[in-house]
Order: C-alpha cells, then structure tokens, then sequence
C-alpha cells in the first residue's frame, strides 16, 4: 500500500506534472534515475510508502484553477497552486473561497 501525500507532496507532483506534460511520469522517473530531481521529489522517490509503485498508481491533477480571495484587499482571483501571492497587492494571505 502507498501512503496517503500530504499536500505540499501532491502540489510538486501535479506541478512537475503540468511542467512535463502527457509523459511526466516517464519524465520523472528518468530524472529519478539520474537523481536530478532533489527534494521532495527524490524523497518521494526514496519513501518506502510511495516510490515509484506510487508514482505509477499517482492521479496528477491537471490545469487545476482553485478560487481564492486575498484577505488584505479583497481580490478574487484563481490559482494553479494555493501557494501563490495575491497578483494585486502581493499579499500572502489568501483563503480558498
Ligand atoms: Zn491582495
């Protein structure tokens, strides 16, 4: 059985995913091999709970926008990652609407 990811996990392999397009998981098996990926990537690599039996059975989500609203001037906007920064004032406060 692979683990439950927690979210900053599930937001790098969608993100890898978006950047590699249709054959990421090739991708980044490949880049697993050559171990060009650090982080959380490699770590994912190298957890017993996911690696790449993990991988394999991994729904990335794609283009996924999430509406969010910065709490400091009340813009509504939509994002790819929830990490993001209000494009209006920069802020960092942001709350999924
Ligand atoms: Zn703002």
């Amino acid at each position: 059985m692979t683990r439950e990811l927690t979210a900053i996990e599930r937001q790098t392999l969608d993100a890898y995913a978006a950047k590699h397009g249709r054959n990421w998981k090739q991708s980044l098996q490949d880049a697993w091999y050559n171990a060009s990926e650090p982080g959380i990537l490699q770590a994912l690599r190298n957890d017993p709970a996911f690696g790449p039996r993990g991988l394999i059975n991994y729904v990335a989500k794609r283009d996924e926008r999430i509406k969010v609203v910065c709490n400091e001037c009340g813009k509504k906007f939509q994002v790819r990652v929830y990490a993001d920064t209000c494009p209006k004032c920069g802020g960092a406060d942001i709350d999924v609407r």
